[in-house]
């Protein structure tokens, strides 16, 4: 497949706040909480994949669930912002929704991994790029075993993708701890607005 990426995307300031995190970080948690926080009520993009639905999740609103050669159509047609492998599937972000949303005006915040991450940085140099820790390898582990919604071969890849991820998340803006849910938001939201009102 050719990884030959739409080189004529630009969003120009800091309204893309960018967040990744190993699974178990709690960084959907935090994606939920910023995006119902009123001082910034971002679009959440909604990204496809090629992985199965999970019990409980819908096409449409956790993710769009597409078959292979569909997913490789929008790859080929540049429809996506940045995509990237995970845990062996395709993941991708649809740029169209967030660039329509930013120029309305409004921010956007999205929940990619850090292959996909380090694509938007390139696009996008001045978003806001936000790493979530969990508290410990041992939470982060405990977590990803008690959502018993992955067979123990999945929970050993996303531990080791997780270790991965984490020794590449050097060059975020932010780095962040998620012992304290409520704090993590605050902290993100407050660097956020701020960066925005100041023109960044
Ligand atoms: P999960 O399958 O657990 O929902 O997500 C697995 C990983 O894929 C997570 O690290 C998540 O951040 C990442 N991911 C979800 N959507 C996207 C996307 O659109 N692009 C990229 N590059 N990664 C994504």
């Amino acid at each position: 497949m050719s990884s030959e990426r739409r080189a004529d995307i630009v969003i120009p300031d800091a309204r893309l706040l960018v967040i990744s995190g190993a699974s178990g970080s709690g960084k959907s948690t935090v994606v939920k909480q910023v995006a119902a926080d009123a001082r910034v009520s971002p679009f959440v993009s909604i990204s496809a994949t090629t992985r199965a639905a999970r019990t409980g999740e819908s096409h449409g609103r956790e993710y769009l669930f597409l078959a292979r050669d569909e997913f490789e159509n929008l790859i080929r047609q540049g429809d996506l912002l940045e995509w990237a492998e995970v845990h062996g599937n395709l993941y991708g972000t649809p740029a169209r929704p967030v660039l329509d949303e930013i120029g309305r005006g409004r921010l956007a915040i999205l929940e990619i991994d850090v292959q996909g991450a380090r694509q938007v940085k390139e696009k996008v140099p001045n978003a806001l790029f936000a790493f979530i820790h969990a508290p410990s390898m041992e939470v982060l582990e405990s977590r990803l075993r008690g959502r018993g919604t992955d067979d123990e071969a999945v929970v050993r890849k996303r531990l080791a993708n997780a270790v991965e991820e984490i020794a590449q998340a050097n060059w975020y803006d932010l780095q962040i701890i998620n012992d304290q849910l409520d704090r993590t938001v605050d902290e993100l939201v407050a660097l956020w607005s701020d960066r925005i009102s100041r023109g960044a």
